[in-house]
């Protein structure tokens, strides 16, 4: 499926056509594709908000099997059960990348944004960008992994939270549903501040001991917060309830509306931080899938074949998939 132009997702801008496999270099793998999640990030490259390279074949939840190694790989054998996320490459040489910072590397591509994705048969990454996926995670359900899953566990590292603290979550997505599953393992109390009650109501099943709305004040202070919501206001809110010397973590690409002023002596003194994330390092992939496998975390997932793609995203934008959607491919 391949996407030529922007558009809104209305207008069906998901061609299907017949491309040639690709070939594999030196140092790449040819991966037969069995599933690929949908994103909200797909939504926006899509619809211009984050102009992906045109024309596309989007996709950066990927996975399958490896049926042809580059001449020069040594990491995998053909049949291995391989993932495929959202840092497609990293330059390596730029002071970031030497640094442990690849996300922000200066060259930094994507998977379905600078480079060729998962919404296909078949496609090719560097060895070095793949990951083997732990035997207990089935193929559906370990597609979230790899993009909100990932990045709710670099969330996670990121706020500092320690066994025993309080964290906080605010908006209760696809990636927030993940990492209070990783918090709990951790030992940590988890407060869920959500408009949505039927979020609230998935939050308390999966541990939360306490949910409330984003402007609601839990029954302790929180140690770490981290605000998944795509509004301004949040932060404040958040502020208010993070104990002295807290960390708050946004994890949004883009805010909706600007973030409202914010009163110092009130919300910032005390050493209280603030950070935002962006893109995830192959350390945080290689880290979360086994994690994932132990603990385990096995998402719930709504399937949709290939050739449903502008529809799944449509359901998508309306909010109206269970859990997380993936595509299937035709074999
Ligand atoms: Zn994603
Ligand atoms: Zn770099």
């Amino acid at each position: 499926m391949i996407l030529e132009g922007i558009s809104p997702i209305e207008k069906k801008p998901l061609k299907m056509v017949d491309l040639p496999d690709p070939v594999p270099g030196p140092k790449e793998i040819l991966v037969k594709i069995s599933v690929c999640g949908v994103c909200h990030t797909e939504l926006d490259e899509i619809e211009g908000r984050l102009p992906p390279k045109l024309p596309i074949v989007l996709g950066h939840q990927i996975v399958g099997t490896i049926v042809t190694l580059g001449s020069r790989t040594t990491k995998f054998h053909v049949g291995d059960r391989v993932g495929i996320a959202w840092i497609h490459s990293a330059c390596g040489k730029c002071r970031f990348c030497l640094g442990g910072k690849e996300n922000l590397c200066l060259e930094f591509r994507g998977t379905g944004c600078h480079a060729n994705g998962g919404y296909a048969q078949a496609t090719v990454v560097l060895e070095d960008f793949a990951y083997l996926i732990p035997e207990r995670l089935p193929d559906a359900e370990a597609t979230p992994l790899l993009c909100a899953g990932a990045i709710g566990y670099r969330d996670l590292i990121l706020s500092g939270i320690k066994k025993g603290q309080t964290l906080g979550l605010f908006g209760f997505g696809a990636s927030a549903h993940i990492v209070i599953q990783i918090a709990k393992y951790w030992g940590c109390e988890v407060f869920v501040l959500t408009r949505s009650e039927e979020h609230r109501n998935l939050a308390k099943k999966l541990g939360a001991s306490w949910t409330g709305r984003p402007e609601d004040r839990p029954p302790k202070k929180l140690n770490c917060a981290i605000d998944f919501t795509p509004v301004g206001e949040t932060v404040a809110h958040a502020l208010k309830v993070l104990e002295k010397g807290g960390r708050l973590v946004l994890a949004v690409i883009r805010k909706r509306n600007p973030i409202p002023p914010l009163d110092y002596g009130q919300l910032l003194w005390d050493e209280k931080e603030i950070k935002s994330v962006a893109n995830i390092t192959r350390k945080d992939v290689q880290e979360f899938l086994p994690l994932a496998a132990k603990i385990p975390i096995i998402p719930e997932v709504q399937e949709f074949k290939l050739e449903e793609a502008n529809w799944a995203l449509t359901s998508l934008k309306q909010g109206k998939i269970q859990g997380a959607g993936v595509l299937s491919m035709p074999d």
